[in-house]
């Protein structure tokens, strides 16, 4: 009989295993359910290009259904996990929950913020993690800028002009460098505002940025941002944010319309809720072969497990080790359903790149340094490669080529988050 295999996710994890699956079952060896929210997967290293509107918010996604021919796609969240009756259960977007049965379960969530408790900020702020989120903040950012514009009321002006990320990761470092490039270079069709009224913050609790590459790379990175007068606070945290009144420890306070907070990641909650083993960190516990400790038919994989790295630690949370973690865990799958040995993961990590904007990046790959427009270069070319199928890879190729002459644009559709305001008002004027 045909194995049942379901996959949980169809970020990195869900889609290079059902990719791998694909590739490597026979025909009638078993049947592939990939059960995410969205029917498409959000290629997050490229978010803060979509957040700058260099980069079409569809072409950074891959379309589940377009690449996993032969595969089940079910639009929907797994609510829970039966392991002694092999069932997850799954709510779809409308209707009864469907019992999922499998005989192989993949667990590959991902993340969510990690928000702290501090007050404020759970209703002023937003993440980074989504493109929706990405989608929101281009037009928010230009939002404020039509605001300023409009009104000569200095307060207004100051808080609208004021933007502070939270977080000197890579992904804070990445979201506020292309959002402040965006606003400068079209800061040009709004003669209203004085480029100096414009006010950058990144908040940082640690004495340094970006600690997932050198030191020195940071410092180049650092001084990149400070070049352009971008408000770099180390050894800061935020202690408050009620009503977008930003207190910081160092002592500063201000009024900002945007805090975007990327201070750190954690499992998606449910995974705690599922009764499976977690490290302290709120992991699944997996073994290097990456099944989930204490079952025979569970694997978890990327941002929600804690998978052994070589070096006896633990995997970091990337897109590069969730991509092999799954190509591994493919393998793994098709060697227990022929009754042969998982093997466990194994990688190295081989550099990283973070953009600073148009023609700017930093950059390790092989332990060798880059920065400036040859890290750019590099990462963009890096990236041409590596998004699944052609179509994207095209895509993604256009709209950089595009981009190239003409610079940002300018367009604000905040206006879709109300689609319904202008027929509401016609009905009012019935
Ligand atoms: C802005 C940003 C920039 C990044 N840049 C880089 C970079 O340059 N290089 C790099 O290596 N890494 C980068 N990363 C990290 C990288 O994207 C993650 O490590 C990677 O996405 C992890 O893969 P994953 O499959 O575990 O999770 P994800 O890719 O996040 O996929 C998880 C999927 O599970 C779905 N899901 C959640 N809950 C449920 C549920 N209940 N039921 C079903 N599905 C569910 C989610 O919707 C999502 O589609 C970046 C991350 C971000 C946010």
């Amino acid at each position: 009989m045909s194995q049942r295999i379901v996959i949980a996710g169809g970020g990195y994890v869900g889609l290079y295993t059902a990719l791998k699956l694909q590739h490597r079952l026979r025909r009638g060896e078993a049947e592939v359910t990939v059960v995410n929210p969205e029917n498409f997967m959000v290629y997050r290293p490229l978010l803060p290009e979509v957040a700058s509107g260099t980069l079409e918010p569809r072409h950074a996604v891959v379309p589940l259904r377009a690449v996993l021919k032969g595969t089940r796609f079910v639009a929907g969240r797994l609510t829970g996990v039966d392991a002694e009756r092999n069932v997850a259960t799954v709510a779809p977007y409308a209707g009864p929950e469907l019992n999922l049965e499998y005989d192989e379960l993949v667990l590959g969530l991902g993340a969510m913020a990690k928000l702290m408790p501090v007050p404020g900020l759970a209703e002023c702020g937003i993440g980074f993690n989504s493109l929706a989120e990405a989608v929101y903040l281009r037009d928010h950012v230009l939002r404020r800028l039509e605001i300023a514009s409009a009104t000569a009321d200095p307060e207004l002006r100051r808080r609208a002009l004021t933007f502070v990320f939270v977080g000197g990761g890579y992904t804070g470092v990445e979201a506020l460098a292309e959002l402040q490039d965006m606003a400068v270079d079209v800061l040009a069709g709004y003669p209203e505002i004085d480029p100096a009224e414009m006010r950058w913050v990144l908040v940082e609790a640690l004495d340094r940025i970006l600690t997932t590459v050198s030191e020195d790379l940071a410092e180049r990175a650092m001084t990149e941002l400070g070049g352009r007068g971008i408000d770099i606070r180390l050894g800061t945290q935020l202690e408050s944010a009620e009503g977008g009144e930003l207190h910081l420890s160092d002592g500063t306070k201000f009024q900002a319309d945007t805090l975007v907070w990327v201070a750190g990641t954690r499992p998606q909650a449910l995974i705690g809720e599922l009764g499976l083993p977690t490290d302290e960190r709120g992991r699944l516990a997996v073994d290097p072969t990456m099944r989930v400790h204490g079952t025979r038919n569970i694997w978890a994989a990327g941002d929600c497990a804690a998978v052994p790295d070589e070096g006896g630690g633990v995997s970091p949370p990337t897109a590069q080790h969730a991509v092999r973690q799954a190509e591994q865990l493919g393998e793994n799958l098709v060697a227990d359903l022929r009754g042969r040995q998982a093997l466990p993961f194994r990688y190295r990590g081989r550099g990283e790149f973070v953009t600073l904007g148009k023609n700017k990046a930093v950059g390790e790959v092989f332990g060798r340094k880059l920065d400036g427009s040859l890290a750019w270069a590099a990462r963009r070319a890096y990236y041409a490669t590596q998004i699944p199928t052609w179509n994207r890879t095209i895509r993604v190729l256009g709209d950089w080529l595009v981009g190239m002459p003409y610079g940002h644009d300018v367009v604000d559709l905040g206006s879709r988050e109300q689609p319904r305001g202008a027929f509401e008002e016609a009905a009012g004027h019935r």
